[in-house]
């Protein structure tokens, strides 16, 4: 069984994802901690994020590896490293690279191939290129200001005023989802929650009765909150 969550920066997909799992009993894999380790290993090998083949080389010889919710670029934890900003940066072009993604997504289901096929897997992509069959798929949205705001909660991002970071989650949505390879975009077939109004809990309990129902998307539906 796998689950998928996608949506773009600041929805809370992690938050939620990791609740869901310890809710299940499944482990979860956050697909933006793979492309921000290969973001790493691009800026350490001294690599131009913007060099393809440079990138892929990079990645290609070095081993991430993501477990109980770290990632790990060649056996060292890398958590801080891939939260800065200078990587937050980089990993937009290097996660724009479709040979990059190609080595990434592998790795991805490998992962989730290797815990039996179950697992919570958040990202952009999930629902629509990496597991077109996820037995649930949810596309998570919230307003730009929540957003944003959300984000300024994260200690990792506190450095940052609020407008920086809205401005920011501007930036990686546009490119994210104006990009040829699995740009971000909802698939046809995932409920989408807008979490604006809604607290971590319900947007989990709204998603576990998916599972429940063991709703495909073929009902695909929108699901808001009433903010009481
Ligand atoms: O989720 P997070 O903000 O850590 O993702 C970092 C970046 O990695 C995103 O802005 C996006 O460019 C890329 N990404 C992606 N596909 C995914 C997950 C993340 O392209 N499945």
């Amino acid at each position: 069984m796998v689950i998928a969550i996608d949506g773009p920066g600041g929805v809370g997909k992690t938050t939620v994802t990791r609740r869901l799992a310890t809710l299940l009993g499944i482990e979860y894999l956050d697909t933006g901690a793979t492309y921000r380790a290969a973001a790493v290993a691009a800026l350490r090998g001294g690599v131009d994020p913007h060099d393809e083949p440079a990138v892929l080389a990079a990645v290609q010889s070095s081993e991430i590896a993501y477990e109980d919710g770290v990632i790990f670029l060649d056996g060292e934890p890398v958590v801080a490293a891939t939260r800065s900003e200078g990587v937050t940066k980089a990993v937009t072009p290097v996660s724009a690279h479709p040979r990059v993604r190609q080595h990434i997504v592998a790795l991805q289901r490998q992962w989730v191939a290797d815990r039996g096929g179950q697992a919570v897997v958040e990202g952009r992509d999930i629902g629509t290129v990496v597991f077109p069959d996820a037995l649930v798929k949810v596309y998570l949205t919230a307003s730009p200001e929540v957003r944003a705001a959300r984000r300024a909660g994260d200690t990792e991002a506190s450095q940052l005023s609020v407008s920086e970071i809205a401005a920011d989650l501007h930036r990686r949505d546009h490119a994210d989802s104006t990009r040829q390879a699995s740009p971000l975009r909802k698939a046809e077939d995932a409920v989408e929650i807008d979490t604006s109004v809604m607290d971590v809990e319900e947007v989990v309990a709204a998603i576990l009765e998916l599972v429940a129902e063991g709703r495909t998307g073929s009902n695909a539906e929108e699901i808001e909150g009433t903010g009481s």
